[in-house]
């Protein structure tokens, strides 16, 4: 399959689309012609790597990375993502947890899918120097991304974090990996992290020369396995209930969400798409408006969802069309702080779960803005993104208590960590190589 840029780049095959990222001309890549499924050549016997195998082929027919696709997607799909029930007064409500994975978070599926496929085309491609996955990272990104390259041979990965400003755990989990991982917590904001890679991808000679390559969210290496969960988990419940299902994606730079509405292009039985953002409004402010607005992000409890620019709303606008077209489409409810709390207090008093404050959001908009009607009557999904324990400094103090944290991490905080301090210059990185 092809793939061409929103801009109007390429095509390109997905080889190439996966090692460069971002299109020539600054678009995102995008599969020129969606495939379209039938939930009948589906099987509910089969495990999810199989069933992603077969979801993803027609991304990668004729490719070389075709014979090795039910490879990749059992590396990527080896942890389980189940579907658990919430507490409701009224109709169905379903978590999907997406947190079962090395590091705790959504993340590590695409990341684990990214580094499949890049290291096998990396093989391929008897390239002597090795290549240099560059990611700035805000917490979570940067934890998956090198649990997923740690040990891939003919590969390193620069992880660049902002000193002081991600959370303990958070920082043990990228500085924990050693060996062809380099942690680096620059002097400054999660913004200076994102521009010193920038700057290190717009100099032609250093991309060629260290093979710099970006595990960033807008990868579609990343995307198209996450449109994988949405698929299996509205077949799964096609198959029991006969219903669609609905879905509440806490979003940030709407990789998540957009694999969701991609999932329901290629035919899956999914209804309504509800975007939960924290208090960085940009999209719902666009949904009212119909102007497109980035602005600086936001601090908030959900961290990882401070994002005032969400790059793919390109795909989604790709997609779909403009505000007008959008509304019909898609909703989107902004939660503040206070909310946040709010939510995760209640749903450990009334039921004793434990939710991160990035799902939290997806909750209050399920318990606030959805109408009562409309619970009744649909089957809704709130999506999970990461586990409660990666977020204890937050979690412990609000209800006395601490989520359990499962065995992954326990066995990474036993890890030493190791990183340094650089200033934000690109030097500083380079002296690292
Ligand atoms: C990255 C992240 C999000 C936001 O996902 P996007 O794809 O950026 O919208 C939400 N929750 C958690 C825990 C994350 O790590």
């Amino acid at each position: 399959m092809d793939f061409i840029s929103t801009r109007g780049a390429g095509p390109v095959g997905i080889e190439d689309a996966i090692m460069s990222g971002t299109a020539t001309d600054g678009g995102l890549y995008v599969p020129s012609k969606l495939p379209n499924h039938k939930v009948e050549d589906f099987s509910l016997n089969d495990p999810i790597h199989v069933f992603a195998s077969r979801f993803l082929s027609p991304f990668f027919h004729r490719s070389y990375l075709e014979p090795h696709l039910e490879a990749i997607c059992e590396e990527s799909f080896n942890f389980p993502l189940p579907l658990t029930d919430l507490n409701t007064e009224q109709g169905q409500l379903s978590l999907l947890e997406l947190f079962h994975g090395p590091t705790l978070a959504f993340k590590d599926i695409g990341a684990r899918f990214l580094a499949a496929t890049m290291s096998r085309i990396i093989s391929k491609n008897q390239i002597s120097e090795p290549t240099t996955i560059i990611v700035a990272t805000s917490g979570d990104t940067g934890a998956a991304v090198a649990s997923a390259f740690h040990q891939r041979s003919g590969t390193r990965v620069v992880v660049l974090f902002p000193e002081g400003r991600v959370s303990e755990r958070q920082q043990h989990q990228l500085t924990c990996w050693g060996d062809n991982i380099i942690s680096l917590a620059v002097k400054g904001e999660f913004d200076d992290c994102q521009r010193l890679a920038k700057e290190l991808f717009s100099d032609r000679q250093l991309v060629e020369r260290y093979n710099l390559c970006s595990a960033n969210s807008i990868n579609v290496g990343r995307l198209l396995p996450q449109s994988v969960y949405y698929a299996y988990s509205s077949f799964m419940n096609f198959c029991s209930d006969a219903c669609v299902s609905n879905y509440i994606v806490p979003t940030g730079n709407l990789g998540n969400g957009f694999a969701c509405a991609w999932a329901k292009q290629m035919g899956f039985p999914i209804g309504e798409l509800v975007l939960s953002t924290n208090f960085n409004q940009t999209i719902p402010d666009y949904l009212d408006s119909g102007l497109w607005e980035p602005r600086k992000s936001i601090k908030t409890l959900a961290s990882a969802m401070d994002v005032g620019d969400p790059s793919n709303m390109e795909r989604l606008r790709f997609l779909w069309g403009e505000a007008e077209d959008l509304r019909s489409r898609i909703k989107s409810y902004s939660v503040n702080d206070s909310e946040i709390r709010e939510q995760i207090m209640s749903e450990f008093n009334q039921s004793g779960v434990i939710i991160c404050p990035h799902t939290a959001t997806g909750v209050y908009t399920y318990r606030n803005n959805i109408p009562n009607k409309d619970k009744r009557d649909k089957h809704w999904v709130v999506v999970a993104t990461a586990h409660a324990s990666k977020f204890n400094e937050i979690i412990d103090p609000m209800i006395g208590e601490r989520p359990n944290t499962p065995d992954q991490l326990m066995r990474l905080l036993e890890l030493p960590s190791e990183f340094e301090v650089i200033d934000p210059s690109i030097n500083e990185i380079l002296d690292r190589f």
